[in-house]
């Protein structure tokens, strides 16, 4: 069976729901994809900005984790996100969360995603697209409040 990956994607300036649109299409490439709601979330660290936008995505992919955070990194640039303020605003953000049979202690790409289970903004999205994977118990263990907006087809 091809493997699955799933990220999270996060936009918090700028026009959001573009932002997440081009990521989707930038990471995809030509691989099939499902994507959660999206869900607005109060940013975390105490630096005033707008809401984000979180939603989660699943690949069935047979390119490699490395790969997929390239495609990740590049969509970020050419978002140009910038790295000013820690936990500051960004346009986007694309972090891998998973990828089915892998696991990884590097630190420049580190799987299972080290912070994801802690996070009602990754959870809660990630639970609609794999129920197997998380819980409604990691659900309620995961901080933060999150509000879920509606697809992101539907979102301008
Ligand atoms: P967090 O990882 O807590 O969500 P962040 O997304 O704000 O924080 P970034 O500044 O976007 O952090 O990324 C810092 C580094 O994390 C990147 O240079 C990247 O190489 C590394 N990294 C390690 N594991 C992953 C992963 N699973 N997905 C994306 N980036 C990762
Ligand atoms: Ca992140
Ligand atoms: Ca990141």
């Amino acid at each position: 069976m091809t493997p699955r990956a799933f990220l999270s994607l996060g936009s918090n300036l700028g026009d959001r729901a573009e932002h997440l649109r081009a990521a989707v299409a930038a990471v995809a490439v030509h691989d099939p994809y499902r994507l959660s709601r999206v869900y607005e979330t109060e940013p975390v660290g105490g630096v005033a900005q707008d809401d984000f936008w979180n939603l989660v995505m699943e690949l069935t992919t047979a390119v490699t984790p490395w790969e997929l955070l390239e495609r990740a990194q590049d969509v970020e640039k050419a978002r140009h996100r910038t790295r000013d303020v820690r936990w500051g605003p960004r346009t986007l953000d694309v972090d891998v969360l998973w990828v089915d049979g892998f696991t990884s202690a590097d630190p420049r790409l580190t799987l299972p995603h080290p912070r994801a289970m802690e996070r009602a903004f990754v959870v809660v999205p990630w639970r609609e697209l794999a129920p197997d994977l998380i819980s409604e118990a990691d659900v309620a263990r995961a901080a933060g409040r999150v509000v879920v907006l509606d697809t992101l087809e539907m979102l301008h």
